[in-house]
């Protein structure tokens, strides 16, 4: 018996095997759950397809989440397949290499706009195609990844920790409109993880390394445990929890 038997699960943001998003996908699998996955273009694709054969997960289609006509149709193909949705992964985020870098005062209002559709705006837009689906369900929980940087200014996040701040308000705000229809959502702030997206960030072994030695745990967080506490917000084992941000950092952000 795992926590996610008879559910089924979108996980939007896998780029390879270090994703956290596959971390979560693959616990969700373990935890008994039908996994659908999405990709970005047809480079992603190559990538997601075997990872998604890996663990027996579902690929459901393209999805850029710039894209209202993919979003619709993600959406329509998992209704079509599975009649409903019980939980939703949002792991997409997205900033210029040179706003994550320097002096985030520069960032201009392009890259600003950019920044905040992909990484914030986007779990807005995925929330509002998955409730009828989770309502279909009579409830369901979504997750969205965060990082510290959204509440303290950590150097080189800049343009980043602006979208994730942003990120975790849209959490509280969407908690409140979902929460009548049994739908929660909650924001997981992960500690500094090796991946596609965090190479992008300037110095980003050095933020790595500070965590390890300043921690009460006193090591790296592990992308197992990103999945494992994913798995948690997305099943009924929170069923009291909704609109949070909770920390799976090793500890690092209760230190002074
Ligand atoms: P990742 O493996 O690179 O995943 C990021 C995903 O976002 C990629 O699949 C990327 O696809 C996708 N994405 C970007 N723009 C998109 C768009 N327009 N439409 C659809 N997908 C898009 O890196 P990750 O570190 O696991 O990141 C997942 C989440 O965790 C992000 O929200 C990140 O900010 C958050 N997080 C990461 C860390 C860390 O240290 N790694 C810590 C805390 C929170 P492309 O590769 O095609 O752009």
């Amino acid at each position: 018996m795992g926590i996610a038997d008879g559910k089924t699960a979108l996980v939007v943001g896998v780029a390879n095997e270090k994703s956290l998003a596959f971390s979560i996908a693959q616990e969700l699998r373990a935890q008994g759950a039908a996994v659908a996955l999405t990709y970005q273009g047809e480079v992603l694709e190559k990538r997601v397809r075997p990872l998604a054969a890996q663990i027996g997960a579902e690929v459901i289609g393209e999805l850029d989440v710039t894209n209202d006509g993919q979003i619709a149709e993600t959406f329509a193909a998992l209704h079509k397949k599975y009649g409903g949705l019980d939980m939703l992964v949002h792991a997409v985020a997205f900033a210029e290499r040179d706003d994550l870098r320097d002096r985030f005062l520069n960032v201009n209002r392009t890259n600003f706009a950019r920044a905040m559709e992909i990484s914030a705006y986007s779990l807005v837009a995925l929330a509002r195609a998955a409730e009828p689906l989770m309502e279909a369900r009579g409830g369901g929980s979504i997750v969205t990844l965060s990082y510290i940087g959204a509440v303290r200014a950590i150097p080189n996040y800049n343009m980043m920790g602006v979208a994730k701040a942003a990120l975790e308000a849209c959490v509280r705000y969407l908690a409140m409109d979902l929460g009548a229809k049994g739908i929660r959502i909650n924001a997981l702030s992960a500690g500094p993880a090796r991946t596609l997206s965090s190479s992008a960030i300037r110095d980003f072994f050095t933020m790595a390394h500070h965590v390890e030695e300043r921690s009460p745990l006193k090591r790296a967080m592990k992308i197992e445990e990103v999945g494992k506490m994913g798995a948690v917000l997305l099943s009924d084992l929170s069923s009291g929890v909704t609109g949070q941000t909770v920390y799976v950092d090793v500890g690092y952000s209760i230190v002074g």
